[in-house]
């Protein structure tokens, strides 16, 4: 467990800092706020899909390193995907992310994204790694409505 808290913090670090498709799309399909009032973390987030396919995902916002790394790596992984992998990912994510801490949450299909289980280790947190996958989820289903972990 201590290598994946190492690697957590070495993830949250490196996307924080120089965060992966940090930019605003002009001719996005589909696009969603998200706020986090407990953390401050607010999103936008920018989806472009393609015959079922999401072949471009941006973000830009302002938030804390974690919400920050954690919407980088969801662009980073989805772009290419399916709308129904995407989906799939969504629901694996808030799973591991929400289970009790002395559960063994399946993270066979997260790869990389599963260094994000070390946030059940700090309750307040989870709403930052989470926010960017609801935010996603509004965006996919065309929601008018702000997501809010709230
Ligand atoms: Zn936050």
């Amino acid at each position: 467990m201590s290598e994946l808290r190492d690697l957590y913090q070495e993830v949250i670090l490196d996307h924080g800092r120089r965060p992966r498709n940090h930019r605003k799309m002009e001719d996005a399909n589909f696009s969603a706020e998200g706020h986090n009032p407990l953390c401050g973390d607010q999103l936008t987030l920018y989806l472009k899909l393609e015959d079922g396919h999401v072949a471009d995902l941006s973000f830009e916002g302002s938030g804390c390193a974690i919400s920050t790394a954690s919407a980088s790596m969801l662009t980073g992984i989805l772009i290419g995907k399916s709308e129904a992998e995407s989906r799939e990912l969504l629901k694996a994510f808030v799973e591991m992310a929400t289970a009790a801490t002395d559960e063994e949450p399946d993270d066979s299909k997260l790869g990389k994204l599963a260094v994000f289980a070390g946030v059940r280790e700090f309750p307040m947190r989870v709403k930052c790694a989470t926010l960017c996958w609801h935010t996603l989820e509004s965006a996919l289903n065309d929601s008018d409505e702000a997501a809010s972990t709230e």
